[in-house]
C-alpha cells in the first residue's frame, strides 16, 4: 500500500541534515564519549518550582480536556506580554495555544497556504522549515542570505521570487546563525510583504535571548498586524522543551480557523501544562534572563578563544544559542568538518550544510553544555582547524 505523497514527501527526496549527530549518538550509544554541541536544548531541565505548579494543577484536577484555543488566563496573558512589548493590541482573540512552536509553525502555513502554494523561506535555516512548509502542502522556496551581508536577508532577493508566492517565513533571533534581524532588514522584509501581497510568518521562538540590538516583532511594523502569525513558544525562553507549549499570535479571523485545525488535530494541549506556563510566564523578565544568562556567559568565552587565533570566524551573532563559525579556511567543507572533528577529537557539532546551502563552510556550534566544557571544545575546534592549514 502507498503512502500519501504528500507525507512521502516531507524530507523532499534529500536528507535531514542529522547524520553527524546520528553518528555520535551511535558513539556514545557504543560507550565513546563525546561532546555535544548540537542541540538547541539548555542544559538545565524545567525549574522545580515550575514542575511543583504542573503538580499542583494536575493534582487539582486539570487532567480533563482543556479548552482547545487555550485557557483563557495563558491567553490573556500572552495577549497582555505581546502587548507591552511590541504596542500592538492584542487581546485573547489574536491568540492560539499550540503544543510548541513546531506545531505553530505547521498550523501557520495550513491556515495561509493551499496545496502548491509557494511558500517562500529564508536560507541559512532551521531545518525542519522545508518539511514543514512541505507538510502543509507548500511548494517550498529558499531565499539565499548572504554570509558576507552576516546572514541579513536582503528585501531585494525576497522580493525577486515573492511575485506569485503565498508566505514568507523569517525568523529572529535566528536558528542556525545566531543573527537578529536589524530594523532596517525588518523594514525591508514587511515592503516586500506589502507590495507582494504575502503572509509573514515570524519565528520568534529565540525572542528572550538577545545579547547585541534589539529584538523587533515584525506584526509591530506600518500595516503588519493583519498579514503576520507570529510564532512563539516556552520551550526557549523557560526552558520547557519537553513540555510542547508555544502558540501562534495573529488576526482573530486566522485564530478562529487555527481553532478548527486544533479541534481536528491535536484537540489542544494538556490544562496542567498550560497552567505552569501561565506560572512560569509570571515568574517576569528576571526569570527569562536567568535561563537566557548561561548563552550569554559561553557566547562571551567563545568570542574570547575565537579573538586569539585567525582560522575560525564567528557570524556576528546578536542572539539565540547558537554560534555560527566561517571555517572555510580550512578548506573543507562544513560538513567534511563536522566528520572530521567528531572523528578526530570526539566533538559533534552541527555543519552548516545542515541548514542550507548559503550556510555552506560553516559550522553550527550549540552553546549547550557547561562552561569549562564549551571553552575546551571550542579551543580544540579552533586548534584542529589551523592543523588543517
Ligand atoms: N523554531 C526554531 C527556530 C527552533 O529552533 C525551534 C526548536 N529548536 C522551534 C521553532 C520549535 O521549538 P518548539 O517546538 O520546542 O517550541
Amino acid at each position: 500500500m502507498q503512502a500519501s505523497s504528500r507525507i512521502e514527501n516531507i524530507l523532499g527526496g534529500g536528507s535531514d541534515g542529522w547524520e553527524v549527530f546520528a553518528r555520535a549518538r551511535d558513539m556514545i550509544a557504543a560507550g565513546t564519549p563525546v561532546t555535544e554541541l548540537t542541540i538547541g536544548e539548555h542544559d538545565i531541565r524545567t525549574a522545580a518550582p515550575i514542575l511543583q505548579d504542573m503538580h499542583r494543577a494536575a493534582v487539582a484536577g486539570h487532567t480533563g480536556y482543556a479548552s482547545i484555543p487555550g485557557i483563557p488566563e495563558l491567553r490573556d496573558a500572552i495577549a497582555a506580554r505581546v502587548s507591552r512589548q511590541t504596542g500592538v493590541p492584542t487581546t485573547r482573540d489574536n491568540i492560539m495555544i499550540t503544543p510548541g512552536g513546531q506545531s505553530a509553525l505547521f498550523a501557520s502555513h495550513m491556515a495561509v497556504i493551499d496545496p502548491g502554494d509557494t511558500a517562500l523561506y529564508i536560507d541559512p535555516f532551521y531545518a525542519t522549515y522545508p518539511g514543514t512548509l512541505r507538510g502543509a502542502s507548500a511548494t517550498p522556496v529558499a531565499i539565499k542570505a548572504r554570509a558576507g551581508d552576516a546572514f541579513q536577508p536582503r528585501a531585494a532577493d525576497i522580493a525577486a521570487h515573492a511575485a506569485g508566492a503565498k508566505s514568507l517565513l523569517v525568523n529572529s533571533p535566528n536558528n542556525p546563525t545566531g543573527v537578529v534581524y536589524t530594523r532596517d532588514t525588518l523594514e525591508g522584509i514587511a515592503q516586500v510583504c506589502r507590495d507582494h501581497d504575502l503572509w509573514l510568518i515570524s519565528d520568534e521562538v529565540y525572542d528572550t535571548q538577545v545579547w547585541e540590538g534589539d529584538h523587533i516583532s515584525p506584526r509591530a511594523l506600518e500595516g503588519m498586524a493583519e498579514r503576520t502569525l507570529v510564532v512563539g513558544s516556552m520551550s526557549k525562553s523557560h526552558a520547557m522543551t519537553g513540555s510542547r507549549i508555544g502558540w501562534v499570535v495573529g488576526p482573530a479571523q486566522i485564530i478562529a480557523h487555527l481553532i478548527n485545525l486544533a479541534t481536528h488535530t491535536t484537540y489542544g494541549v494538556p490544562g496542567y501544562i498550560q497552567e505552569a506556563a501561565l506560572f512560569a510566564l509570571e515568574l517576569g523578565a528576571d526569570f527569562e534572563a536567568e535561563i537566557a544568562e548561561p548563552f550569554r556567559r559561553r557566547r562571551t568565552i567563545a568570542l574570547d578563544i575565537l579573538s586569539r587565533q585567525n582560522t575560525v570566524n564567528a557570524v556576528p551573532n546578536g542572539g539565540a544559542m547558537y554560534m555560527m563559525l566561517d571555517i572555510s579556511a580550512t578548506g573543507l567543507s562544513g560538513d567534511a568538518f563536522a566528520h572530521a572533528l567528531l572523528e578526530k577529537h570526539h566533538i559533534a557539532t552541527m555543519p552548516g550544510e545542515s541548514f542550507g546551502a548559503a550556510a555552506a563552510g560553516h559550522l553550527r556550534v550549540a552553546m549547550t553544555i557547561e562552561d569549562a566544557g564549551f571553552a575546551a571544545a571550542m579551543q580544540t575546534l579552533c586548534d584542529f582547524a589551523k592543523s588543517l592549514t
